[in-house]
């Protein structure tokens, strides 16, 4: 890159709000660098509890705007990637001290019909089925669970891939001509002659490019970001709260999911996880910035096991916990006491360079704090929004292109397994499900012409080849393990140790890093 290279607007933070703000924005037109320090997805955007949804609880808090934008985003978000999105049914058991059933249905008939007025339909017509009320046994949505709970509710919202929805959205975004570096750290920016100079380390180079505006995506580092490597002063301010999930052999068979209400009025969901697997989160544990990577206590264990064991017929233990995971909440920071009642609404800050974020006209900074997954693509477009005084050719577009891979016309996820299967008849079926889940038609570039396992390159375990392994490094920017098993794919859960060292030792012979299995 030269020294003096110019872009319209670089984005800082590879997690999902960057690379859906990216790819809005280059498919506008404009000239886009995105530089993430880490790899994509290597915060909280790969360590959700991978709901695409409205948020049946925020309804408690009276989120109406936020549940109406994210319930609407949820039909928009099952259109543009059906490979890595899909309806997930829930069944909430019920227990009248915790809360009486006329509130739960109250909430329920809410939620069915926020979604589908702002999404401008009747409710009829919404994509998903409508709440309703089941006896958990006789109806099948007891599995699991202890007999004491006979009643329960059922409700759909939907489950993402949330790490591959970022890789995708940076996938979309290069392919509109965005430059995307990973393991490249913004150090600094300032405004100069009415643009901004940012400095980028990455590669063991530093360089300096020009925008003509700033975006800070930093997720938790929002507001670190910008007091120290930006040096703007902002009346934002973010709460860091710690979600943690644990991973146990699956509970039952069947797929729905549950959500449990826990006697502090929190909930916790149980969800069905990489087949064979049990998702239980989540926690709200507030941190500081100095904790660094986060990492689940053994009372956040305790407290899930707990939670999940009030209703499972056989008990959660510790002991049965497989993997876990982390990730650091960014919320706007509202004033509330309690971490479960924070907002989690996003709020953009536009800063052009005046005395307490007054407007000086200079070089635009817009700082995303807080939001959700299901609600980047239009967090994204409010950022384009607010940048429209500079950019004001631009057009929102991004509800109506399908991501790379979810193109699928009229099909739908069966009918392309069932071409797949025609086209690939020796290879598993259940395999060429999974890798159709992760790539949509772009699994046809990795498998080519192959006929049966061998024609796919060393066999590394747990689903895992080398022809998507070589296909995750060439176009999804993977350059260690841990990019390949625990974000690309889920492939390391299905590992041994050995099998996952095995990885990191081709990741580091072909010329990557190797290690962080
Ligand atoms: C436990 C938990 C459960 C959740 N569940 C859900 C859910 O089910 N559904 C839902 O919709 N949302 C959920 N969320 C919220 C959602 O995960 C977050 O809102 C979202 O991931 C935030 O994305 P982001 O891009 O803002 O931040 P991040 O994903 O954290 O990305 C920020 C990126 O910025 C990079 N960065 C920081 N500083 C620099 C720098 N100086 N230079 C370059 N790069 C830098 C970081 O490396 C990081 O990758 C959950 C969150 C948590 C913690």
């Amino acid at each position: 890159m030269k020294p003096n290279d110019i872009y319209d607007l670089v984005i800082i933070g590879g997690g999902i709000n960057g690379t859906g703000i990216a790819r809005d924005a280059a498919g506008r037109g404009l000239k886009v660098l995105l530089a993430e320090s880490h790899d994509l997805a290597s915060a909280t955007s790969s360590a959700s509890t991978k709901l695409i949804h409205g948020g049946l609880r925020y309804l408690e808090y009276f989120e109406f705007r936020l549940v109406s934008e994210a319930l609407a985003e949820r039909e928009v978000l099952l259109s543009i990637a059906p490979h890595i999105v899909w309806p997930l049914e829930f069944v909430l058991p019920h227990e009248r001290h915790l809360r009486p059933a006329w509130m739960i249905r109250a909430g329920l008939f809410l939620y069915d019909h926020l979604g589908a007025r702002a999404f401008g339909l009747g409710a009829s017509r919404s994509s998903l089925p409508k709440s309703r009320g089941v006896k958990l046994a006789a109806d099948g949505y007891g599995a699991g669970l202890k007999p004491e709970f006979e009643k329960g509710f059922v409700y759909f919202d939907c489950w993402v891939d949330d790490a591959r929805l970022v890789v995708l959205n940076a996938r979309s975004a290069a392919q509109h001509g965005a430059t995307i570096l990973t393991r490249t750290r913004c150090t600094g920016a300032r405004r100069e002659n009415g643009a901004w100079t940012v400095a980028l380390e990455g590669g063991g180079a530093v360089r300096s490019v020009t925008a003509r505006a700033l975006v800070n995506a930093a997720g938790p580092w929002v507001k670190s970001l910008l007091e120290h490597e930006l040096n703007v002063q902002s009346p934002g301010k973010v709460r860091l709260v710690k979600g943690s999930h644990i991973v146990v052999p699956r509970i039952h068979d069947r797929r729905h999911a549950y959500i449990l209400q826990n006697p502090d009025r929190r909930i916790v969901f149980l969800i069905p996880y990489e087949r064979e697997f049990t998702l239980v989160g989540t926690t709200d544990v507030p941190v500081s910035e100095r904790e660094g990577r986060p990492e689940i206590s053994t009372a956040e264990v305790a407290y899930l096991c707990e939670a999940a064991s009030r209703y499972t017929g056989r008990a959660v233990i510790p002991e049965a916990v497989v993997w876990s995971y982390s990730g650091v909440r960014a919320l706007y920071d509202d004033g509330s006491a309690d971490p479960s009642a924070v907002t989690r609404d996003y709020h953009l800050m536009l800063d052009t360079g005046g005395e307490n974020g007054g407007d000086a006209g200079g070089a635009p900074l817009v700082s995303v704090f807080g939001g959700k997954i299901t609600t980047y693509r239009r967090l994204a477009e409010h950022v384009l929004d607010n940048l429209s005084r500079w950019f004001p050719e631009s057009r929102p577009w991004t509800h109506a292109e399908p991501l790379p891979g979810g193109d699928f016309g009229d099909a739908d996820f069966d009918g392309l397994l069932t071409d797949f299967k025609r086209r690939h008849p020796k290879l598993l079926v259940q395999w060429l499900a999974r890798l159709l889940r992760r790539h949509g038609l772009l699994a046809a570039a990795i498998l080519g012409d192959a006929k049966t396992e061998a024609d796919l390159g060393e066999n590394f375990g747990g689903g895992l080849f080398e022809a998507e392994l070589r296909y995750l490094v060439a176009n999804e920017w993977a350059r260690d393990a841990a990019d390949v098993l625990w974000r690309r794919t889920k492939c390391g859960l299905h590992m041994s140790a050995a099998q996952r060292s095995r990885v990191a030792q081709f990741m580091h012979d072909a010329g990557h890093m190797g290690e962080a299995a």
